[in-house]
């Protein structure tokens, strides 16, 4: 009876207070006030000035939609600067959401010009302005990169005199608005070509094959003794494994072959023969997974990580069908699906790889 009564009281008190919430205004806004300031006082996830070179997923995805996945995008964080390599379609929601110190965004790199990898470039400048960002944010990437860039900031040159005309010049100031497109010159096989260079962190531009997209880039960053390779999209080419060698980390695209013929059979069966003839044309210009890992493995890369993943990967069924067949390739590598969301760490002066998810 005592229990019963005690329960009793619980739950009316507990009513009253949901109703308290529910309807007196002064009560919801002091809790939102509390929770607004809670959440904004809270470190954020990321440190700039960890002594680390950090790598970020911003977008793991491709162009066939997963809702679970923005299109490619991968952060470089080291020395207080944040490289972005790639902007595709949603990227700049997975920044936001894992609250990303995007004023230090100073650079974006271009591995080609696919709209699954420059969609959010406008986004990007735009955001980072508004983030904080006072100087001029540059843009580099293979040929083609003027007009590409050009192009993003015709579009939004209204968006930018809008907020000028709105805040002062104090908080945006104009020239920071601007986009500084620059051609990196395309390195031979078995070359790179030095792209960035700012307090320690080095990233340099090698050649890929996605043919007919020529050229087309992947970018080796290395900073306090640490490296990480982003490949960008291509099929499996010695390059990836001259590139790579001895990274710690590489980030590489994967588009598993049979998964995605499979889809084309169905589409063919329902009478789309358009969509299956298009998505048939995608198997040569990709890596498998498993010819990824062989790379990884050629090249003695700690930890490989799948991005610009094809086909979407719903449930645990598909990705351990994505993953079919890649240890026994990889050997003594690591290996695993990029999540957007995923933070690796790379200590200084160690062999040590963390990963956390920051979304
Ligand atoms: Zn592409
Ligand atoms: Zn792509």
């Amino acid at each position: 009876m005592i229990l019963i009564c005690t329960v009793g009281i619980i739950v009316v008190v507990a009513l009253a207070i949901l109703a308290a919430f529910m309807f007196l205004p002064r009560l919801q806004d002091r809790l939102f006030e509390r929770l607004a300031a809670r959440r904004l006082a809270a470190a954020p996830a990321l440190a700039l000035d960890d002594k680390s070179l950090q790598v970020y997923l911003c977008g793991t995805g491709s162009p066939m939609p997963d809702s679970s996945r923005a299109n490619t995008c991968t952060a470089i964080i080291a020395g207080g600067h944040i490289v972005l390599i790639d902007a595709g379609p949603g990227s700049w929601t997975r920044l936001a959401a894992a609250r990303f110190p995007a004023h230090a965004i100073d650079t974006v790199l271009l591995t080609h010009h696919h709209s699954d990898h420059i969609g959010d470039l406008g986004e990007v400048a735009v955001q980072s302005w508004i983030a904080g960002r006072r100087q001029p944010l540059d843009v580099k990437g293979p040929e083609g990169t003027l007009e590409v860039v050009n192009g993003f900031a015709t579009a939004y040159t209204l968006d930018a005199g809008f907020r000028e005309a709105h805040h002062d010049a104090c908080h945006m100031p104009p020239d920071a608005a601007r986009m500084i497109p620059e051609l990196i010159p395309t390195p031979a096989p078995g070359q790179f070509v030095p792209v960035y260079d700012r307090d320690g962190l080095r990233i340099s531009a090698f050649l890929v094959d996605h043919h007919p997209i020529d050229p087309a880039f992947g970018f080796r960053a290395e900073y306090g003794g640490r490296v990480a390779i982003v490949s960008g999209d291509t099929t499996p080419v010695p390059n990836m494994v001259f590139a790579s060698m001895g990274a710690d980390v590489l980030i590489h695209e994967a588009l598993n072959r049979s998964m995605v013929g499979m889809i084309a059979s169905a589409l063919a069966a329902t009478g789309d023969q358009r969509r299956s003839d298009m998505l048939t044309d995608t198997l040569d210009y990709h890596t498998s997974p498993g010819e990824a890992a062989e790379i990884a493995r050629k090249a003695g890369v700690s930890l490989l990580v799948y991005n610009h993943i094809v086909p979407p990967l719903p449930n645990a069924l598909a990705r351990r069908m994505f993953m079919r067949g890649v240890k026994d390739i990889a050997g003594p590598v690591k290996t695993r699906i990029g999540e957007d969301g995923l933070l690796i760490r790379l200590p200084q002066g160690t062999k040590e790889i963390e990963t956390k998810d920051l979304l």
